[in-house]
């Protein structure tokens, strides 16, 4: 049985993650700090025993005991929010973070993946974006916390593979959207979905004209699976092409989830990308990879799942205590 690392296990990606290769019959140990992570995840893989939860921040040395065969390096805060609530945590996990799951997997012998991301080509003057692109950040504004980290994480992931000989993965990651992310991470979908569910009005930042293309959570999952099990070492783009704006994307929200309410438009955070669509010549070539599920099926999915939390998880949503878990 193949054993795998998977760092953040309990957030949004990383639980996913972990499913997916339970399923696939690895041998799963999922680490995970809990700061923005949710054991609610991983509730359900919890007595299975090829599974096990360990609670570190990867960001200090990680000592794991026997062997490995696989990293996935998924451990970060993801919303903008939190880049601004933790913006110190947010820097060492990309960069102090990647550096430990590298040294783990160069010590194990064992091939590692980083979850990179479309922000490291900022506000792109290139449209749509190719892995070609360098990018246009603002390394000192907010999100450069989180895009500097990820760009410091593909520099050093890139130096491990050309000096180490390490086998290394990197994938730049586009928007993508599913159930179990967190309700009140701020990310324009579950704030929206959040909004219909308690009767308030949708919060559109600027006049909505900027551009997302959202990726449903079975896609990207299946895009890392392949990746991973690929001989491809350069960054690779995983996401949905389907472009939209978010005023429209508000508006297919609201008919979605069949609120009254209306939208109404906050002040544009500093340096929000104006426009963003992954060029994915690139996994359909390597990987043979697209996406399979629009978004009117995957947002009635997440939808659905959204629209069953219990009610302190609509308006607070707490985390619960990680001893139960620790084997
Ligand atoms: N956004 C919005 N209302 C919200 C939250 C986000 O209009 O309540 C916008 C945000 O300004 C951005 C887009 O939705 O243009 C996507 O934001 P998100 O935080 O989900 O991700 P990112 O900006 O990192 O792509």
């Amino acid at each position: 049985m193949p054993r795998i690392l998977i760092t953040g296990a309990a957030g949004f990606l990383g639980s996913h993650l972990c499913d997916r290769f339970i399923a696939e019959g690895y041998e799963v140990v999922g680490m995970d700090n809990l700061i923005t992570g949710d054991l609610r995840n991983l509730e359900h893989l919890q007595s299975l025993p090829q599974f096990t939860f360990v609670h570190h921040d990867v960001s200090t040395h990680i000592h794991l005991n026997g062997p490995l065969d696989y990293i996935l390096h998924f451990a970060s805060p993801a919303s903008p929010i939190d880049y601004l609530k933790i913006p110190i945590q947010t820097l060492k996990v990309g960069s102090l973070g990647t550096h430990n799951c590298l040294g783990l997997a160069l010590a194990k012998k064992a091939r590692i993946l980083v979850a990179s991301t479309s922000e490291v080509y900022g506000d792109p003057m290139v449209h749509p974006q190719t892995e070609a692109y360098w990018g246009n950040v603002n390394p000192i504004g907010p999100r450069g916390v989180y895009d500097e980290a990820k760009r410091f994480q593909e520099a050093l992931t890139m130096a491990y593979h050309t000096y180490h000989g390490l086998e290394t993965r990197i994938i730049r990651i586009f928007n993508t959207y599913g159930p179990r992310m967190r309700l009140n991470d701020g990310r324009v979908l579950p704030a929206f979905i959040g909004q219909a569910l308690r009767g308030e009005d949708l919060t559109v930042f600027g006049d909505g004209s900027q551009t997302r293309s959202f990726c449903y959570v079975d896609d990207l999952v299946e895009g890392i699976y392949r990746l991973l099990l690929s001989d491809y070492a350069l960054p690779v783009n995983i996401g949905n092409p389907d472009e939209i704006t978010i005023l429209q994307f508000a508006e297919e929200i609201i008919k979605l989830t069949g609120t009254a309410q209306k939208i109404v438009f906050e002040p544009l955070p500093k340096d929000d990308p104006t426009q963003r669509q992954p060029d994915i010549t690139k996994a359909r070539e390597i990987l043979g990879w697209e996406p399979r599920v629009s978004r009117a099926e995957g947002l009635k999915i997440t939808y659905d799942a959204f629209r069953n939390l219990p009610e302190e998880v609509l308006y607070k949503q707490e985390h619960r205590d990680f001893k139960a878990f620790v084997k």
